[in-house]
């Protein structure tokens, strides 16, 4: 990672304090090389691996920008282009946070909302549209959508796009769109036809950035990762400390409030853990650290950032609550566990949807990372029940135990030693295992996405949701995994059966006097 801050990439006032408010700490590499030079004005290629921040790395600069001009005239300024409606989603959602105190409109364009709403929102003025080619063709062929004037063109996920088929589409858009304009272009991989439409159509100083990796390796660490819903995070993470033997454990979190909210959350179930970002004074900082190497602190919850350069013997686990950043922060996160000849182990919390990250840290890393159940409650008893009994046969070694031999013979004379001993196991127990369970966290099963057309704008909330779901697909909310409501739209996860289901009974239904469409996500194209 490169070493700078936020505050070191000149952006404009209000991204820096937007940026500030998602408790990012640190800008990734990708984000640290791109933000400046798109604020130069340079066109930029830029190469990084999914889930580094590159959404950040073009909204922020290119937001300044039309922030820093003395006027934001009431045009589309900025133009970005995502393979599918899904990301064209998140991306304005991301936008959207990023323009938190600047008054921009950010208008997502795609085909599978009806055209009218569209026509609407492009008539009230958007600064910023993001959309799917096809569509923004589509709206480019009516006049609806003026591009002459856009001033910053951003390509995303260009190798996706070229794979879709998407590239005649993409190259009659930019010939709409001003000449003068800045291009900057994001993908994963630079294959051909990715680099050939970049020297078609970039200035000829563009800058190519590329944060690829080489592969690093990782001995001695176990590696598992654990799948579970996002909602049962913690409850699964409990149930690994508790079922593991333990001995010094570093947990990351991936955003300062993480931080915080995982560290309430665990002390509220009585471990013993504290906390380490960089909103903490120095101080307080170096006393988290000192009582982690004294032992003295089980746990320790960090940001990446916090955590660089700590050394700290005997951790026996890393568990990364959050995925991290990106594939080195990986090593470096593990890193810390298996250190001078011990073993060690690493934890990766995913979700389902994560799985393909998990197979690019393999890659990355030459090594495997095999998959963990979580442990059931019988499991965590079990354990439990034979550690205390080998410490109890471990007691009886020593000579300790003698001065409370006259409690035990006056507690034979009143009641049964079985049961005697049996409560006293019973509080050890509940000593030791810390947390109280919440019911059974059966895993999930691999989740399709499912696109609804409803959303903020038609009060619809989880509640509302899951009941329409129920009363027309009799698919229960226990079923359900993750729910994105977003302003027009949402989007679920459910098993492929239950999306089946729901797409069969429910599809066209109506919710709050509006008829829903409901398809799988990620099989519109555009
Ligand atoms: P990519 O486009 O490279 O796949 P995204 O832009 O979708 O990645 O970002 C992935 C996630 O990382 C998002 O949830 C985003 O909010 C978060 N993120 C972006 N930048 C940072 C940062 N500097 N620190 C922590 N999280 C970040
Ligand atoms: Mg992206």
């Amino acid at each position: 990672m490169i070493n700078k801050n936020f505050d070191e990439l000149n952006l404009n006032k209000k991204v820096f304090r937007a940026i500030e408010d998602m408790g990012f700490e640190k800008p990734s590499s990708i984000q640290a090389e791109a933000i400046p030079a798109i604020i130069d004005g340079k066109d930029v290629i830029a190469q990084s691996q999914t889930g580094t921040g590159k959404t950040l790395a073009f909204g922020a600069p290119i937001i300044s920008n039309i922030l820093n001009k003395e006027e934001v005239k009431n045009n589309i300024q900025a133009l970005v282009l995502t393979p599918t409606r899904e990301l064209a989603l998140q991306v304005t959602e991301e936008l959207r946070r990023i323009a938190k105190h600047a008054r921009l409109k950010i208008v997502p364009i795609f085909g599978g909302q009806s055209i009218e709403m569209q026509l609407r929102d492009l008539k009230r003025g958007a600064n910023i549209v993001v959309g799917t080619p096809g569509r923004i063709i589509d709206h480019m062929n009516r006049g609806s959508l003026k591009l002459q004037e856009v001033e910053y063109l951003v390509v995303d996920e260009a190798d996706e796009m070229l794979n879709m088929g998407f590239i005649d589409e993409v190259e009659s858009i930019i010939k709409e769109t001003n000449s003068d304009r800045q291009t900057v272009l994001f993908s994963a991989t630079m294959p051909q036809q990715v680099k050939n439409l970049a020297y078609k159509y970039m200035k000829k100083d563009l800058l190519h950035i590329s944060i690829v990796k080489k592969s690093l390796t990782v001995d001695k660490i176990d590696q598992y990762y654990i799948q579970c819903k996002s909602k049962s995070k913690v409850e699964a993470l409990c149930r690994v400390l508790d079922y593991d033997n333990t001995d010094g454990v570093i947990i990351f979190c991936r955003t300062k409030k993480g931080v915080d909210e995982l560290v309430e959350a665990l002390q509220a179930k009585g471990y013993n853990v504290e906390g380490m970002h960089g909103d903490m004074g120095q101080n307080q900082r170096l006393n988290s650290l000192k009582k982690f190497k004294e032992s003295i602190l089980d746990i320790l919850v960090a940001t990446d950032v916090a955590a660089r350069g700590i050394d700290v013997q005997n951790v026996s686990h890393v568990i990364n609550y959050d995925i991290p950043q990106d594939l080195e922060s990986y090593v470096h996160r593990i890193g810390r566990t298996g250190r001078a000849e011990r073993e060690g182990i690493a934890y990766t919390l995913i979700n389902p949807k994560e799985q393909k990250i998990i197979r690019q840290i393999e890659n990355f890393t030459k090594s495997s990372i095999k998959k963990k159940e979580i442990p059931t409650l019988e499991d965590i008893m079990d354990k439990k029940c034979d550690s205390l009994v080998e410490s109890l046969w471990e007691n009886l070694e020593g000579k300790d135990y003698k001065k409370f031999l006259p409690i035990v013979e006056g507690l034979q004379k009143e009641g049964n030693l079985v049961h005697i001993s049996a409560a006293l196991m019973a509080m050890l127990f509940e000593k030791e295992v810390s947390n109280k369970y919440e019911e059974d966290i059966a895993e999930e099963e691999s989740y399709n996405r499912l696109f609804l057309t409803v959303g903020k704008k038609d009060n619809l909330n989880i509640k509302s949701l899951l009941t329409f779901i129920d009363n027309n697909a009799g698919v229960k909310s226990s079923e359900i995994g993750d729910i994105d409501i977003l302003d027009k739209f949402c989007f679920m996860d459910v098993s492929e059966n239950h999306a089946r289901k729901i797409i069969e009974k429910a599809n066209n239904k109506k919710l709050n006097g509006r008829s829903v469409r409901i398809e799988f996500a990620n099989r519109g194209r555009n």
